[in-house]
């Protein structure tokens, strides 16, 4: 008896630590095997965090073995990121990581080679491979995950697109109002400002005028109510996701005509809200495209997934995506330890 290929994958976030394994052959559904959660102490350093993350690897790797069944240590973090080197380059839900070699760091602490990936690259791979890119037989897609900020990951012709230095996929901060709010990278009216779900809180703020009392409201205003606050009705809520839909128009436009992709894939946690902000989506990236407009699908298209097209849709994973991807990133490179 042969023993089955495994991977192990880590989803670096700014509260959750997890660590998964992940067998192709027996789940070939996306399903993570075991997995280890932990709270990310951010606030013990980045070394603090490796040494979590580490320990949390050597048990997996002693569960499940650590001969040729072990296909490799996948490790997904907010970017960007300096590549292949895995140095973390200003993470904003990770102070006092800025120039951490994360990737060192963890290979020696279990001795083991790790691949580092941003964590929006590697939901993009996992929803190519095992989402929608799967569904439409799509060799290629560009993903934006909507949470709390807007990532971005592009696949190429079945691989990764990381540009010349690892920070390839950006897309949440191309510009969709030249005139717009300043964003923390340096431009103004980035599309993360409008499509996050911190955008959403702050647009959301916005229309109720300053002279609201806000005091005891802030706190329940989450993308959630302000999303049930829409399907009840309220003009307010209804418009803010108009400028939601607005601002990923703009921003699919430039990317449907620089790309040319069969398959757009929105993602994240303000993807639940894609009946509120997809019509006004819809209508503004016909507005800016004309390589989506000679490229749209009729519905018939759409419901027959027509290869020729394309296709924008919600992402079929969720908030395992990350996770996953950084399992499957070493089974694809064929690494084996
Ligand atoms: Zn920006």
């Amino acid at each position: 008896m042969t023993l089955e290929r495994y991977a192990i994958g880590v989803d670096l976030g700014g509260t959750n630590l997890r660590i998964a394994t992940y067998k192709e052959e027996s789940t070939p559904n996306g399903m993570i095997a075991d997995s280890i959660v932990l709270p990310t102490r951010v606030e013990d350093g980045p070394d603090a965090v490796a040494d979590d993350m580490s320990g949390a690897i050597r048990k997996l790797l002693s569960k499940h073995g650590h001969g040729g069944n072990f296909a490799g240590l996948g490790i997904g973090t907010p970017g960007p990121l300096e590549l292949p080197d895995g140095i973390l380059r200003n993470p904003p839900n990770l102070p006092g990581f800025n120039g951490y070699n994360l990737r060192r760091a963890v290979e020696l602490r279990v001795g083991v080679p790790a691949i580092i990936e941003s964590d929006a690259n590697l939901a993009a791979l996992a929803e190519f491979r095992l989402g929608s890119g799967k569904t439409y037989g799509a060799q290629s897609l560009c993903m934006l995950t909507l949470g709390t900020g807007v990532g971005n990951g592009i696949i190429l012709d079945g691989k990764v697109w990381n540009g010349h230095n690892g920070m390839g996929g950006e897309a949440g901060h191309n510009s969709v109002d030249p005139e717009g709010e300043p964003c923390p990278c340096g431009s103004r009216g980035c599309l993360e400002l409008y499509a996050s779900a911190t955008g959403l809180k702050r647009m959301a703020k916005e229309s109720r005028g300053s002279d609201a009392n806000d005091s005891d409201e802030s706190s329940i205003l989450t993308a959630r109510h302000i999303a049930e606050s829409a399907t009840a009705g309220d003009a307010a809520a209804l418009a803010v996701f108009a400028r939601v839909g607005t601002a990923l128009g703009i921003g699919l436009g430039a990317l449907v005509n620089t790309l040319n992709l069969p398959l757009y894939v929105i993602g994240g946690g303000v993807s639940a809200a894609w009946d509120l902000f997809a019509p006004q989506m819809t209508v503004e990236l016909r507005m800016r495209s004309y390589v989506y407009r000679m490229n749209a699908p009729t519905e018939d298209d759409s419901r027959l997934r027509s290869p020729r097209k394309t296709h924008v849709v919600r992402a079929e994973l969720g908030a395992d995506a990350g996770l996953l991807g950084a399992c499957l990133l070493p089974l694809m490179q064929g690494s084996s330890g």
